[in-house]
């Protein structure tokens, strides 16, 4: 008998048909022996109604409230999911995230998990009763709800499972597993056996929105096996796991995109020291995250500073940027919204160069200008125009040979 913890994301869940299908796979996988704990997302679509409906109400919505307000599509379908086993003659009981409790900070919109008290859960399960938890949610000291960023019911699933020391963890949604780019928009995007927690980390935060980045930290800081596939067949999906010399030798493993990103270009600021300091600061003093960062070089002692924030955090960017550039005696504050960052990931680039030059070579035949650039040791990413998002995706998936057999690096 194993432990077995089964995320099933909005599209799964997204109509009272498919959550009977759901209810059909949960009630399989206990009836085969195993203690199930199910996470769910809300509906396809609800989250993205709450937050329109916040931003309907007022431009800065309180965040305390936005939390109590996003939170509830999880409320649905849990206890939807929970009625439907009922009625099929299971044991289940349908939790949100104070009643189990999953403690987080109290960053709301986007709070970590701290701790999850499996008391009531571990008395459940010995109860053999079938647990439906809230995805995306949490509580933290005070007692307020929390949520865990867009795409948290990732999250929640590897921290359960990672708490309760789960057998087996399954993320399933409305793709077969990970591929080597978005499938929904490159054709001969291939399905990636085993992908290192170090590759998923960085596919994850450079837009493969198939598993929450934080998700993946937890799996690697937790050892815990992610098995990410289909919630509408039976194939083998992705197994997310430790690395191995095999995944080593693989040059690229994938390509992404986003498209949730706005530039900030403070124009004409002193080049002199403290400058990006003082950009930069109130920023992070309001829990915003910068993304790229450019800075010209320097024409008469003046320089244009360029940096990338998440669409989610833009409005509030903005208003803290012109501040500071009021501060520094800076021209003007220019935003482009029109942008898109699209990337090369792979483990195989720690020891070969050259990923770059064949990136820039290959947008630069399909006329696809380059306005800003970041690399790690194993990833190349640029800002370009959005609407060459597709394209560019696409050239790069054929540039290094990602549907067909794997680009291997010689030894
Ligand atoms: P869920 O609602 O199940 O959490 P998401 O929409 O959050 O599902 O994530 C699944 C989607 O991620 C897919 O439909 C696909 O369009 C997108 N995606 C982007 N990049 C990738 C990738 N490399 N592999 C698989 N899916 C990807
Ligand atoms: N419902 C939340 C969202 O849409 C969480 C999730 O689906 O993972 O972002
Ligand atoms: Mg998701």
């Amino acid at each position: 008998m194993a432990l077995v913890v089964q995320k099933f994301g909005g599209t799964s869940v997204g109509s009272v048909e498919r959550i009977r299908n759901v209810a059909k796979r949960v009630a399989k996988t206990y009836d085969a022996g195993n203690d199930v704990i199910v996470v769910v997302s809300a509906m396809s679509g609800e989250t993205n109604k709450l937050v329109a409906l916040a931003n309907e109400v007022t431009e800065f919505p309180d965040t305390r409230e936005y939390d109590v307000l996003v939170s509830s599509g999880e409320q649905v379908t849990v206890a939807l999911l929970a009625m439907c086993l009922k009625s099929m003659g299971y044991k289940a009981k349908s939790y949100i995230g104070h009643q189990i409790s999953i403690l987080t900070d109290s960053s709301f919109s986007k709070a970590r998990i701290k701790k999850i008290n499996d008391k009531k859960i571990r008395q459940d399960l010995n109860d053999r009763t079938i647990i439906i938890a809230a995805g995306f949610q949490g509580v933290d000291g005070d007692g307020n709800i929390t949520t865990l960023g867009r795409g948290g019911s990732d999250t929640s699933g590897v921290a359960l499972a990672a708490a309760l020391k789960a057998d087996v963890c399954e993320i399933f949604t409305d793709v077969d597993g990970v591929y080597t780019t978005d499938p929904n928009i490159c054709e001969t995007a291939r399905k990636i056996d085993r992908i290192s927690y170090d590759e998923m980390l960085e596919l994850a935060s450079l837009g493969a929105k198939v598993l929450q980045i934080r998700s993946v930290q937890f799996a690697k800081k937790f050892n815990v096996d992610v098995h990410v596939r289909s919630s509408f067949n039976d194939n083998p999906g992705t197994l997310v796991t430790k690395e191995d010399k095999e995944m080593e030798s693989i040059l690229v493993s994938g390509i992404t995109y986003a498209k949730d990103e706005t530039k900030i270009a403070v124009m004409r600021v002193p080049d002199k020291p403290g400058i990006a300091a003082k950009i930069l600061s109130p920023l992070s003093a309001a829990n915003i995250s910068v993304d790229m960062i450019l800075q010209n070089v320097s024409e008469d002692g003046f320089t244009d500073f360029t940096f990338t924030v998440t669409k989610a955090d833009f409005k509030k960017a903005l208003m803290i940027t012109k501040e500071a550039a009021a501060e520094i005696h800076a021209r003007d504050v220019l935003t482009d919204d029109n942008i898109s960052k699209v990337s090369v990931v792979g483990l195989g680039m720690r020891s070969h160069a050259g990923v770059a030059t064949r990136m820039f070579e290959t947008l630069a035949k399909e006329g696809i200008n380059i306005q800003m650039i970041s690399t790690s040791e194993i990833k190349v990413s640029v800002v370009i125009d959005a609407k060459y998002t597709e394209l560019a995706v696409r050239v790069l998936h054929d540039e290094f040979e990602l549907s067909g057999k794997e680009v291997t690096v010689e030894r």
